[in-house]
Parts: structure tokens; sequence; C-alpha cells
């Protein structure tokens, strides 16, 4: 398409420097707060700006910022909107400008720069935000009727249960206008995008939460905003997907090469491995770059498992040896080496990285392929039993829930390989047993979500917390897509 993902990211910058913002640079995924693992959203450098505990360095600033979500790793090729890894492009204002001017040039942005026609665009705002409403009304020309009022859970931004926070407003773009407004009941219905989706967030500041969960107001009123450069890339491309915009297709094409597939003709099932492929390749290695190396613990666990499902999701498919002819080889730096093309606008410094980026990454996955060569062994022996089991009280051969899960998360068995290789012995899975096993993981990691995403009362204790709690397999084969903003 005419618009570059680097072209749409050079436009917004340059849209706010030309309204008084200082451009600076994104800071390090590895954020320097110790109470949150990953750099989850642009406003974190200026966290204790927000909070008055640091001097404003200048009235208002832009950046585009490098951002990791674990919390949407289920979302991942599942949603046509999620990555882990995305930038966020945002606009800050440190008790400069407020609501008025930020919607105002939100609204000149999306329309006049970017060309987006007013009338598929939606706002929402917090049910109790009056000023907010009457401003997207009453100075924008907003219509009523796009106008949507949500509750807290949406509209009201928090950094994490305590900090700096305020009412938000987002604005959401609508693919077709010609289906009216009675099926745009709920503009939050996002388990499925496929008419709406959410592309800018303005969070207008104003308040610091406290442990006792009261609203304290900041000493000033401040504006946090992100524009996901991949959802704008997605729309103006006019791709069905983040996934197939210039941002990230071109490792999806590389590692559709590399299984001897095409993803224009793939299934559906091959399309969502290939996307995987493509989020997590981007991830592991920004997040090399920036210092992770892969470990059992903290930040490192979060590469050693985007990596592992990198490397199983590359079996999945078809990839065998390292694309230049060597069988035994590891894949993942051939990947590595088309993101690194794609790096140069995000991040100038990757590519002088290059050489320990693509040497970890061999490293990492020919560990990870003896672990896999431990595993066959293991299956062989459960197959064996089964088998032998079955013919001794004359019942069909079967693997346990609890075993498949076992291969699946000690192992890293995908449990379609496992299936696969059972049925050549003519054994079958417990599917159902495997899905209990998975969804009592899936809780237990989203609990750990919950309380490592976010900013908490004690500090210490939780980073200490991290290691164990952290990340116990969120790549849960469950349906349901985890998609609450
Ligand atoms: P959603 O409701 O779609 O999950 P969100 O409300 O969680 O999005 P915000 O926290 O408001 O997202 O972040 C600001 C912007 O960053 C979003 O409007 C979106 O454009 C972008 N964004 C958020 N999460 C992701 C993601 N996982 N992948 C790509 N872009 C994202
Ligand atoms: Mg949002
Ligand atoms: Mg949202
Ligand atoms: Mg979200």
């Amino acid at each position: 398409g005419e618009w570059s993902g680097d072209a749409i990211r050079r436009r917004f910058l340059d849209f706010y420097a030309a309204r008084g913002h200082k451009i600076l640079p994104s800071s390090s995924l590895v954020p320097d707060d110790p109470t949150v693992l990953l750099t989850i959203a642009g406003m974190l450098q200026f966290k204790p700006i927000f909070l008055g505990k640091e001097p404003r360095c200048v009235p208002c600033a832009t950046t585009s910022q490098k951002c990791i979500r674990t919390n949407d790793i289920e979302n991942v090729g599942r949603t046509a909107r999620h990555q882990t890894f995305f930038e966020m492009l945002g606009n800050f204002s440190f008790g400069d400008y407020f609501k008025k001017e930020a919607a105002a040039w939100a609204w000149e942005l999306a329309t006049k720069e970017y060309g987006l026609p007013a009338e598929r665009l939606w706002i929402s705002v917090f049910e109790e935000d009056d000023e907010a409403f009457s401003i997207w009304h009453n100075e924008v020309g907003v219509p009523k009727e796009r106008i949507k009022r949500m509750g807290a859970d949406d509209n009201f931004w928090t950094s994490g249960p305590t900090g700096p926070c305020g009412p938000c407003s987002e604005m959401y773009y609508d693919f077709y206008p010609e289906r009216g407004s009675s099926d745009a009941v709920c503009l939050m219905d996002l388990g499925d995008d496929s008419r709406f989706i959410e592309f800018y967030n303005l969070v207008f500041m104003q308040y610091n939460k406290k442990d006792d969960g009261s609203l304290e107001p900041l000493r000033q009123k401040n504006i946090d905003t992100g524009m996901g450069l991949e959802r704008m890339a997605r729309i103006l491309q006019k791709v069905p997907n983040n996934y197939e915009t210039d941002l990230i297709f071109p490792i999806i094409e590389k590692a559709a090469s590399m299984a001897m597939v095409s993803y224009a003709k793939a299934d559906e099932a091959t399309k969502t491995n290939l996307k995987i492929i493509g989020d997590h390749m981007r991830a592991v290695v920004y997040l090399i770059s920036d210092g992770v190396i892969p470990s059992n613990i903290g930040r490192g666990y979060v590469a050693r498992r985007l990596i592992r499902r990198v490397v199983r999701t590359g079996r999945l498919i078809g990839i065998r040896g390292d694309g230049h002819g060597n069988s035994e080889g590891a894949f993942l730096p051939s990947l590595a080496e088309v993101v690194i093309k794609l790096s140069t606008e995000i991040d100038p410094d990757v590519k002088s990285r290059q050489k320990s980026i693509l040497g970890e990454l061999q490293r990492e996955e020919l560990r990870f392929v003896q672990t896999l060569g431990r595993g066959e062994k293991l299956l062989d022996e459960l197959l064996d039993d089964a088998v032998l089991n079955a013919g001794n009280n004359g019942n069909k051969p079967s693997l346990s829930g609890k075993d498949v899960f076992l291969l699946y998360d000690t192992y890293g068995f995908p449990v379609e390989i496992t299936a696969e290789i059972a049925s050549e012995r003519g054994v079958t899975v417990d599917m159902k047993g495997f899905g209990i096993e998975m969804e009592n993981q899936r809780k237990q990691s989203q609990a750990a979500h919950n309380v490592v995403k976010l900013s908490v009362k004690n500090e210490n204790e939780i980073v200490k917390s991290i290691p164990d709690t952290e990340f116990l397999g969120y790549d849960s084969l469950s349906a349901t897509a985890v998609v609450k903003g």
C-alpha cells in the first residue's frame, strides 16, 4: 500500500513535533521500574514525571515505544489485532495541554493526515466523563450515535493496582459502516474484531491510585496516549490483520518458504502458526537486543518460552534444517535476519547486535532440540505401556491427559505431534483430560499475570516472586482467546 509502516510512524512523530512535542527515543523493553517485568506501554518511561517524582524534561513529548504484552500471548494469531511485540506511538503532555487538544489533534491526525473517513470513526468515553463526551460531540463534531459511554473496565486506564491513572477515550475504526449502528451496540465486543478495531487510546491522566484504592488528584493534569502502529498499518494497508502488514509479513513469508508452504493457500491452522512465528520472532530479537538472555527466570523465561514456541511451531508446519542445506542446523537465525532487516527505524541498535542475537538464538534452539529428543523417547515408552495395558484389559489403547500434558509442558511436545505419533501406533489421546490440565495451568498463569503485570504495593516481594509464578506456560491451546482490554 501507499502507507508503509515506517511512513505511518514518521507521520505520527512529525505531526506532534510540529505541535510542540519533542521526539524522544523508545526506551528499552526492560523497564527502569522494579514493579513491571517488561515495557507494556509508552507511558512507562514517563511514570516518575507523571507522579511528580521527577521534573519534566519538556512540556510534551512523542515517542514510538517498543512494547511486549505477555498477557496477549493467547491472542496471537487468534485475533486479527494482537501481538506480543508491537510498537505504541504516543503523545504525552506533562501538565501542559489536556483533553481538548488531545482529542482535537487525535481527530485531525486520523482524518487529515492518515485520511481515514470521519464517518468510519467511533469514539468511546468513560461513562462518567461528560466533559470528554461534550468535547467529542460539540467541538470535534462527532455525532452522538458514534460516541459510546463505557465502564471502568475498558475506559479507566491504570498502569497497575497503584500509580498514575485516569479516564480514557478510545478511537475505533469501522470496517463496515454500511451495516449501520444496529449491530454496533457494544464496541467492546472484542472477541470479535471483524467490524471495529480500537487503534488509539487517549488517557486523561489526572489521578494517582493509592495503596488503599483511593484516587488522589495529581498535581497536574497529564495526557498519555497510545496508538498501535501495526493496527494503523493494517487499516491503511487494507489487509485483514496486523500480521499481513509490511511490518510483519516478510518474516511470515520467509518462514512459509522454509516450510515450503504458501501462506495464501495455507489452511487456517497453518496461517495461525505462521503468525505466531512472525510475532514471536520479533519479540525474541528485540528482547535479546535489549539484553535479555534466555533462562529459567523472569524475563529470560519469557524469551525462552517464546523461542521454544517458535521452534515447535516451525517443526509443526514442516521447517527442517537451517534453510541453507544443513538438516541439523537451527532455523531461527535465518528468520531473525529478516526481523533485523526490518528493524532500522524501529530500533537502529539492533543491526549492530546482529551477531550476538543470532548466536543466542542458535544456542537456545539447538539446546531445545535436544530436549525434544528426550521427549521422543518418553513418548515411545508411554505408547508401549498404553498398548500393553490395553492388550491386558481389552480396552482401546489411550494416552492419559496427564501424560499428554507432561509431554507438552515438560518436554515441549505440541499436542498435535503427540496425537499424530500416537495414532500411527493405533493409540488415541485423551484430549479432554489434556484440556483440563491446560485449563488448570492457564488459571495459574493468569493469576500470576495479574500480579506481575502491574505495579504493586510491595515491590520487593513481587520481584522475588516473579521467577516461580510468572509465565507457567502461557501458550494454552484453549480456544477461548483472552481479549479483554
Ligand atoms: P485491546 O482492547 O484491543 O486489547 P487495549 O485496550 O488493551 O487494546 P491499550 O492498553 O489501550 O490497548 O493500548 C493502546 C493501544 O496500543 C491500543 O489502542 C492498540 O492500538 C495498541 N495495542 C494494545 N495491545 C496491543 C497488542 N497486543 N498488539 C498490538 N497492538 C496493541
Ligand atoms: Mg485501550
Ligand atoms: Mg481496549
Ligand atoms: Mg488489551
